[in-house]
């Protein structure tokens, strides 16, 4: 089914207001408004319809990527970005919330209890710590409990006291047209209590912002990207709400000699030509020492070489990726005459030799031949 322009959903120009927006929703949301149209499911998704296209256009950003990209600058399914929003399915749930500013209460009296934020710490490692795993502290905001006035946020010799406008309830009952709501009490932020005279050391919060040090440990084979969950360290929760977590977040640091992909390594390994033409052992870096191995008479440059298992083991894989190594034959430069001579003498004996010992020549020569006649 095609989507109707947000636009014409709710009756507006494309240079609405957001106060003429926000009036176009509420007038909708209360004629079409379930409660309102009971088993009518015409009514129900003329509603939703309503609330998406309000919560598409009362958001500036949302709105700016919806007039340049229209429906897909802010469909969450058809990956412009456009984010946030967890879906429909709570259409009715928050209703009130969007209109009005302000979470609607779900529980009945109470303050209201907000988990804390989760935190993100990225941390810069080297490869070899990422293939061989790596401990190390990181230092970390965390909050303490004030000590001046020991969390309570008053002033010492003073208290907070009950709110009166929510009666300590944190929450307030609004009449809005014919429904009657819960909002979280605007004088007291649904704690309930206020503090006449705030603490001066934490100016009311109850709680001082330190640093902490948390030891991570960093399983080996770790990818860049990844994240590690440190449970119970972010933000603290609101009044008496759980704290959020703290997510480690690894970035690999380029590496000089490897580039890794999965759990396989990529590496260039520069030869002599003569090497390179005689064949012989040589010998490469891995992530875990040397490893040697023979290369045959006649290698070429772009010639891969695997080693088994010589990459990385991954975080959740039973046995190490490959490593692969990128033969580069490299010129000879700055030559002495002596060198040069010989050079001179081998390309003549070599150039009498014919095609058999530059088979590439050949037949590029032949193409080229083939492409003039
Ligand atoms: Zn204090
Ligand atoms: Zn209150």
């Amino acid at each position: 089914m095609a989507k109707r322009d947000f636009y014409e959903v709710l009756g507006v120009g494309k240079n609405a207001t957001d106060d003429e927006i926000k009036k176009a929703y509420r007038k909708l949301a209360m004629k079409h408004h379930p409660d309102r149209n009971p088993d009518s499911k015409g009514a129900e998704d003329k509603f939703k319809e309503a609330k998406e296209a309000y919560e598409m256009l009362s958001d500036p950003q949302k709105r700016d990527a919806y007039d340049r990209y229209g429906h897909a600058g802010v469909d969450p399914n058809m990956g412009m970005g456009g984010g946030g929003g967890g879906g429909f399915a709570d259409a009715f749930g928050d209703i009130f919330g969007d209109i009005f500013g302000q979470a609607a209460g779900r529980g009945r009296g109470g303050p209201q209890v907000y988990r804390g934020a989760d935190l993100r710490y990225n941390l810069e490692i080297s490869l070899e710590q990422a293939a061989h795993g790596y401990d190390t502290t990181i230092r970390v905001p965390s909050w303490d409990n004030c000590d001046t006035c020991h969390g309570s946020g008053a002033k010492p010799g003073t208290s907070p006291v009950t709110c009166t406008t929510c009666g300590g309830h944190g929450q307030v009952r609004m009449q809005q047209g014919f429904f009657s709501v819960l909002q979280t009490c605007p004088k007291c932020h649904g704690t309930g209590k206020i503090n006449p005279s705030p603490c001066g050391t934490c100016s009311g919060a109850g709680k001082i912002k330190r640093n902490k040090t948390l030891e991570v440990k960093i399983p080996a084979g770790i990818d860049d990207g990844m994240r590690i969950r440190s449970s119970g360290n972010g933000e603290p929760g609101m009044n008496g709400g759980p704290p959020g977590d703290l997510y480690v977040e690894i970035r690999i640091k380029p590496h000089p000699m490897f580039q890794r992909e999965g759990d396989d390594l990529h590496c260039e390994i520069p030869i002599s030509f003569a090497r390179a033409a005689l064949g012989g052992e040589i010998e490469v870096p891995t992530l875990s020492g040397k490893a040697a191995f023979t290369i045959p008479e006649g290698t070429q440059t772009g010639k891969v070489f695997r080693l088994r298992n010589k990459g990385i083991k991954g975080v959740r894989s039973g046995y190490a990726g490959d490593l692969f190594c990128h033969v580069v034959v490299e010129t000879p430069v700055t030559l002495t005459d002596r060198q040069k001579e010989l050079l001179r003498e081998f390309d003549q004996l070599t150039t009498e030799g014919g095609a058999k010992h530059s088979p590439q020549t050949k037949t590029w020569k032949d193409k080229v031949k083939d492409f003039f006649e």
